[in-house]
């Protein structure tokens, strides 16, 4: 018999899927890295598994700690999935403009969540911050892994993300883009795809080149910070788990463009991704076209590898919803609307 002691053991060895139908026209060889077959159904299983195993190895987290993290949506499912496994409780902190799906998702899976008022200043009491210190403070066994600074989240794709991909190619991808969120998955993979390719001849590909995809107006692509809609990419400040010194440049796209191509990948290619995935997309088949302009030797050699972080049933209302997408002007033709005119 072949089986798992338990769904934890399946987190990663996600395969790569040739995109066939938003790559015509080009000759680079265009491979997604489908993260949404992870158990919690993300990329974030990965740094859940690890960062937990790292606090229990440095004795952070003891039998019966209490996992405690400001977070509303793909760690708290990769973080409650282990913690029930290992016997940790998990409470969440979400400011209260999270969807009551996401919410409901991480109670399923047995975590408590504490919702706090967006409307009050940060130094207020039931603040997402004063709400956080002081279930640190006080909840004896608390453990806080937060992603954002934790080593062991670049470090899980350093070990698994990276050198899939290195394995999964025979050692030919020759460039790797990914969005960042904390920065975990380029810079940890990244990393180990330069590195593992550092020896290889210029006619073997050379360095592997890694490509960040950034939401237009996120500081990874030199813009203020200002909003945008894409969810789990870009930020407002620097996380100390992006490494700056890993991609080699960063693609700024705009949420049209990767709401457009969400909705094409479910459509085209089968493939029910969230926003991020549209994004990191835009970016791969922007490098690959313009390899294509300076070099066709290059790029018809070229193998494109590109993260795609989680699946697409959380944006149903958003992303997928044709008055939503209306609502933000993103829907201009009807080209790609999921109404059919019947209903309209
Ligand atoms: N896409 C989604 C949907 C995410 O939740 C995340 C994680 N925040 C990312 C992309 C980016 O991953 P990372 O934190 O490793 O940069």
């Amino acid at each position: 018999m072949r089986y798992a002691e338990h769904i934890t053991e399946l987190v990663g060895g996600t395969p790569l899927v040739r995109l066939t139908s938003v790559t015509q026209g080009l000759s680079a060889t265009v491979l997604a890295k489908v993260e949404y077959l992870n158990p919690g159904g993300s990329v974030k299983d990965r740094i859940a598994l690890r960062m937990i195993e790292a606090a229990e190895a440095s004795g952070e987290l003891r039998p019966g700690g209490v996992i405690v993290e400001p977070t509303s949506g793909n760690t708290g499912v990769g973080l409650a999935l282990v913690a029930q496994r290992r016997g940790y409780r998990c409470i969440f902190v979400c400011p209260d403009k999270v969807s009551q799906d996401k919410i409901d998702v991480l109670r399923a899976y047995g975590a408590e969540v504490v919702v706090t008022p967006t409307a009050v200043a940060p130094e207020h009491p039931d603040s997402y911050y004063s709400v956080s210190d002081r279930l640190m403070r006080e909840t004896p066994g608390a453990w806080k892994p937060d992603q954002y600074s934790n080593p062991n989240g670049p470090a899980s794709h350093y070990a698994t993300t990276g050198p899939e991909i290195w394995a999964d190619t025979d050692g030919l991808v020759t460039h790797f883009v990914a969005g960042a969120g904390t920065g975990g998955t380029i810079s940890g993979a990244g990393r180990y795809l330069k590195e593992a390719s550092a020896d290889r001849a210029a006619d073997g590909g050379g360095v592997v080149r890694v490509i960040g995809a950034d939401p237009a107006g996120s500081v990874y692509s030199g813009g203020d910070g200002r909003p945008y809609l894409v969810e789990g990419v870009g930020e407002d400040f620097w996380p100390t788990a992006y490494d700056p010194a890993v991609p080699d440049e960063v693609v700024p796209v705009t949420d049209a463009e990767s709401f457009e191509m969400t909705r094409r990948l479910a459509r085209e290619e089968g493939l029910l991704v969230g926003g991020s995935s549209g994004m990191a997309v835009v970016a791969a088949l922007q490098v690959a076209r313009r390899l294509q302009e300076e070099d066709p030797a290059a790029a018809a050699r070229a193998v494109v590898v590109v993260v795609l972080p989680d699946g697409g049933r959380g944006y149903l209302s958003k992303i997928f919803n044709d008055h939503w997408m209306r609502s933000y002007g993103f829907l201009h033709d009807d080209a790609h609307a999921v109404v059919g005119d019947v209903l309209r």
